[in-house]
């Protein structure tokens, strides 16, 4: 055995081998440990290997696909081995009786299909990126759907692109650039002409030309992909709809840092809660919630399919009626395209055919709904054609089908009674049989006389004649007709030729039904498979309605508006709000203030500054989330919008903590805005947070100076530039499109008010040291700040330099206890005051000194 273990772990390489034993999944050796301690299960061990125990560790094989998930979402990938022949076929051939294994597939997270160990609402990418000169061939699939894309790349978008897809799972051929978590597969596997050979072959193509004009770069990464999944399955492949080109210049590009600035799919704590995505999301289906999660990672650069997606967007807000009808229907609806998937992969369930019948006949409903109604838009008559034409296979398997169906098919039961005749006649002859047992179990008792006799069943014996234990000898005579089989504590157990000739029946009927079960359920899947393509097409248009209906709710929610878009590159937004805050905010009663922003080419760089939370990232955000929204093709939080497309999004909000990953935050924040630089175009959106907070006062105004300059001068995008550096709103005398803005705030009665509204010109200073009061910095250290500020202040009048006049400050102890014998000083002087003695004259000049001592 462990010879064949070995064999099969050298096989299964740097996967966890699950070992099929009987009705566990054994695992030795490293995987043991490894899978014991993810999973929290008992190590034990079992023999010796080389004088040493075997560590073991075993999960139930019915019980296996939970122990999967959780070992999947550690990031483990597991090999299986199962028994390829059973026990009496190994004695059959003899000699040594240790069953034959094999690895019949590899479970990785790229490769899931199974509904409970994925998320129904999102994608589960498995990408293969190969490279070719200076392209990036990306080949991407959802085996679970069968979605599978092809895009060709250059350096200076990999990163965006593989951001955007989000891989579960990432291989690249051996020796390739260094890629976070990816998996490194044969070179041989992504040769561009073997690869193209595969595309052909899987999709029955002559040529590549009806997908598209497929790059060598395509075809080399299509064929790491393709050998993987075979890799993975074994041989069986799963479902892959014909793949969709993209062009790279089809979607606005954003790279990794930026979605996770602007926290778009996922928040920045991890998770789904807190992003844009959930916050948007008021979809019903999960197909719906995986297309919208799609479109919001990957927004249009097309003005027609743009205006398509939103004009169907608006025909559901403007129709509440039919948009809660709509969304009533999807909520009877299965998830199609997942049970499709789980078929064609071979795992599919009476279960999975059961969902696809209800959701066709759903899908089929809602285009006789839909098609009534007048004033259709352009998409929606796009789309309902592809709800339709499943008729006969759905009239088929209703007939064919119980209502739910299980996903168990031992026992039988899932094909409908009615169906088939014979099937029928099976079935009777099983319920007769068990009659037929009843009556003669009280035949016997009255023969016997024993009116505790019984006729029982179990899994070993069959069916057998029980009596107790003080009747055993009675029917253990000659002559009764009865067999002795089995003595227990209370009873003994008998058989009968009348009773092994009804149980005969009764066994044979039941096994030919569940083989005439089977060999329908593999008609049915036939079927099915023969119009996989149609199904998939139906499954994507519902998902498709789905996420129009639900942005038409989320925009009813909350009052968004319809965007425009025009061919110059402005950004014109009245009554901005950020949706994440402004919902954050309504839960604990506060108002959001929505804020106007208006970029234009003459006017396309605002600096905005003002006092920290004072609302400037979010203003930045704000306006980043609804160009991202409006090329999605949603409504967006602003009472209205106009905007000239956007290439490529750019956000650096914050110093944020990335040490994590081994670089420090300032090294972070520089290599990020190198990349803004470098790739921002005319057509582009760039928001850009306290660059050079992360170092030096000097290093860091510098730095933000150049950047400003930089991007005004050279990349000419539109750009919001936030910043607590007051000087640099000097650069307003030298860069003409660039205008400055500040977030208000004023002080009342001592504190400070942060008023979150935007207003033109610069900030009338920073009220640092307010908010550092604001946020309770205890009295002497804000005493201690006030006094630096009014030296540093002072400085500046007279050199005009920032933080000039430094020089000659004390060392903060002594500078601690000057403060306070300072405030000291103060009260004293308050204390020996005899205001009624002072004339007013007086009084005033005595303000004035003690203002100058504070
Ligand atoms: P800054 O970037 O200026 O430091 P933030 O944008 O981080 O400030 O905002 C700080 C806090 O102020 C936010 O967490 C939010 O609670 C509140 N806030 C920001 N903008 C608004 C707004 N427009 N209306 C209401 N509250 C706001």
């Amino acid at each position: 055995m462990m010879v064949q273990y070995l064999g099969l772990k050298a096989k299964a390489g740097d996967c966890l081998l699950f070992y099929r034993m009987g009705d566990f999944f054994e695992l030795f050796f490293d995987d043991a440990r490894a899978a014991a301690a993810t999973l929290d299960i008992a190590l034990t061990s079992r023999g010796e290997h080389e004088g040493k125990p075997i560590p073991m560790c075993g999960v139930p094989v019915h019980a296996a696909e939970g122990y999967l998930a959780r070992l999947i979402k550690a990031g483990h990938r597991v090999a299986i081995a199962e028994q390829t022949e059973s026990p009496d076929q190994a004695k059959a051939r003899g000699g040594k009786t240790l069953v034959t294994r094999d690895i019949v597939r590899f479970v990785t997270a790229g490769t899931l299909t199974e509904d409970s160990l994925l998320d129904s609402w999102a994608s589960n990418m498995l990408v293969a990126v190969a490279q070719i000169g200076d392209f990036f061939g990306i080949a991407a699939a959802d085996i679970s759907t069968g979605y599978f894309e092809l895009v060709t790349v250059t350096g200076g978008a990999l990163e965006a692109e593989l951001a955007r897809l989000s891989a579960s799972e990432l291989v690249v051929p051996d020796g390739f650039v260094e890629l976070p978590g990816a998996i490194m597969r044969p070179r041989a596997d992504f040769d561009s002409v073997v690869g193209g050979d595969m595309l052909r072959q899987h999709f029955a193509l002559n040529t590549l030309d009806s997908i598209g004009p497929v790059t060598r770069a395509e075809q080399a990464a299509a064929g790491g992909l393709i050998s993987y999944l075979a890799h993975a399955g074994q041989g069986k492949m799963p479902f892959l709809k014909l793949p969709v080109r993209r062009e790279v210049h089809e979607h606005l590009l954003i790279d990794q840092a930026t979605r996770d600035s602007l926290e778009i799919n996922s928040a920045s704590k991890g998770g789904r809660t807190g992003s844009l995505l959930a916050e948007v999301d008021r979809t019903i289906t999960g197909a719906g919630a995986r297309q919208l999660a799609t479109d919001l990672a990957a927004p249009l650069m097309d003005k027609a399919k743009i205006d398509a997606r939103l004009a169907l967007v608006q025909w559901f807000h403007d129709a509440p009626l039919t948009r809660d009808a709509v969304r009533a229907a999807l909520r009877q609806l299965p998830d199609i395209a997942r049970a499709l998937g789980r078929v064609v992969a071979g795992r599919g369930s009476p279960r999975d055919l059961g969902q696809i019948r209800d959701g066709l006949d759903a899908a089929r409903a809602l285009r006789e709904r839909l098609g009534a109604m007048a004033d259709r838009p352009e998409l929606l008559d796009q789309l309902l054609p592809a709800l339709d034409g499943h008729g006969h296979m759905v009239d088929l398997l209703a007939r064919a089908l119980v209502a739910s169906p299980p996903t168990d098919t031992t026992q039988g039961g899932y094909i409908a009674e009615g169906y088939d005749a014979a099937l029928d006649v099976l079935r009777v002859a099983g319920r007769d049989g068990r009659q037929a047992i009843a009556q003669l179990e009280a035949r016997y008792r009255e023969a016997t006389g024993i009116s505790a006799l019984k006729i029982r069943h179990n899994a070993v014996l069959g069916y057998f004649v029980e009596v107790p234990a003080k009747y055993g000898d009675a029917l253990m005579a000659p002559g009764t007709g009865f067999t002795h089989r089995q003595t227990m504590a209370g009873a003994v157990r008998f058989n009968s030729p009348e009773l092994h000739e009804e149980a005969l029946r009764i066994t044979q009927a039941s096994g030919h039904a569940l083989a005439a079960e089977a060999a329908h359920l593999e008609e049915l899947i036939t079927l099915i498979l023969s119009r996989r393509d149609a199904i998939a097409i139906s499954a994507d248009a519902l998902a498709r309605i789905d996420v129009s209906a639900a942005l038409a709710e989320r925009a009813a929610e909350s009052n968004w508006c319809r965007p425009n878009f025009v061919a110059h590159p402005c950004l014109e937004i009245q009554g901005g709000r950020h949706p994440v805050v402004e919902s954050a905010l309504a839960k604990s009663g506060d108002r959001f203030i929505a804020n106007d922003c208006a970029l234009s080419p003459e006017k396309r760089l605002w600096l905005v500054s003002g006092p920290n939370m004072g609302g400037k990232s979010t203003f930045l955000r704000q306006n980043a989330l609804i160009v991202l929204l409006a090329q999605a093709g949603s409504y967006v939080p602003a009472t209205s919008a106009r905007l000239g497309l956007v290439d490529r999004l750019f956000s650096r909000v914050g110093a944020s903590d990335n040490l994590a990953r081994g670089r420090s935050t300032f090294m972070v924040e520089m290599v990020e805005t190198a990349a803004i630089l470098a790739q921002a175009t005319e057509r582009s959106f760039v928001i850009l947070d306290e660059v050079g907070r992360g170092t030096s006062t000097y290093d860091g105004l510098a730095i933000a100076w150049a950047v400003v300059e930089g991007i005004h001068e050279t990349n000419r995008c539109r750009c919001l530039f936030a910043t607590h550096y007051h000087e640099l709103t000097r650069l307003a005398d030298s860069l003409d499109a660039l205008s400055l803005h500040h977030v208000r705030a004023k002080e009342y009665k001592g504190d400070l008010v942060l008023l979150h509204e935007l207003a033109d010109g610069p900030a009338d200073r920073s009220y640092g040291i307010a908010v550092a009061k604001l946020a309770g910095l205890p009295p002497q250290v804000v005493a201690r700040a006030s006094a630096v500020l009014a030296k540093l202040e002072k400085g500046r009048a007279e050199t005009g330099g920032l933080a000039a006049g430094l020089g000659d400050l004390p060392l903060f102890s002594a500078a601690i206890d000057a403060a306070e014998a300072k405030v000291d000083a103060l009260r004293e002087k308050l204390t020996d005051l005899d205001i009624d003695a002072l004339s007013p004259r007086a009084a005033l000049d005595l303000l004035y000194e003690l203002k100058r001592a504070a």
